[in-house]
């Protein structure tokens, strides 16, 4: 990676040039379950953003845990490198947001979750008794998702689609 990239939160090119390093993250993990720190620095630099060590170990805990929440997210990197203000992860999330390293997701009434699968924007399932989350695919590929019937002239770069029922746990809590 030899040129900096402005980091754009919506830029097509960004996530594909992201999504192909994640490609390799992601096979690597299937090796070796958790990828190596020099893999969550070359993100933070494919991005133009500085590697510091809250930012290193919240990505880390971003992949470590899918779908977290601010506070489950402040729990796992105060384990990995020791005490850290809330106000310094809300920090970096942002950040990591608008770059595109990460996703932000806010099914409503629920808190704003977190990943780290940004390509290929897949939906989610939501439980409504328990809030878990749950990844889905999409169901007709990547593309036709963004191609609206009628896009009104806007720049679509996302399309958010969240089914909600019950969870097979609370499903089942509800028959007994
Ligand atoms: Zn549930
Ligand atoms: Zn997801």
């Amino acid at each position: 990676m030899t040129s900096v990239i402005e980091p754009t939160p919506s830029g097509e090119r960004l996530c594909r040039r992201t999504g192909r390093i994640l490609d390799s993250l992601q096979r690597s993990d299937k090796n070796r379950d958790v990828h190596t720190t020099s893999a969550t620095e070359q993100l933070l630099r494919g991005v133009g953003l500085r590697v510091t060590r809250p930012r290193v170990a919240v990505l880390d805990a971003v992949y470590a845990h899918p779908h977290a929440d601010t506070d489950s997210i402040i729990g796992a990197v105060r384990i990995d490198i020791g005490e850290v203000s809330h106000q310094a992860v809300y920090d970096v999330l942002r950040a990591l947001t608008t770059a595109g390293l990460v996703r932000r997701i806010e099914p409503a009434g629920s808190l704003a979750r977190y990943e780290s699968r940004v390509a290929d924007n897949h939906h989610h399932v939501v439980c409504r008794a328990c809030g878990s989350i749950a990844d889905v695919d999409c169901a007709v590929g990547d593309t036709p998702c963004l191609t609206a019937s009628d896009d009104h002239g806007y720049s679509i770069d996302e399309a958010e689609v969240i089914y909600w029922g019950r969870c097979p746990d609370c499903s089942a809590e509800e028959v007994s």
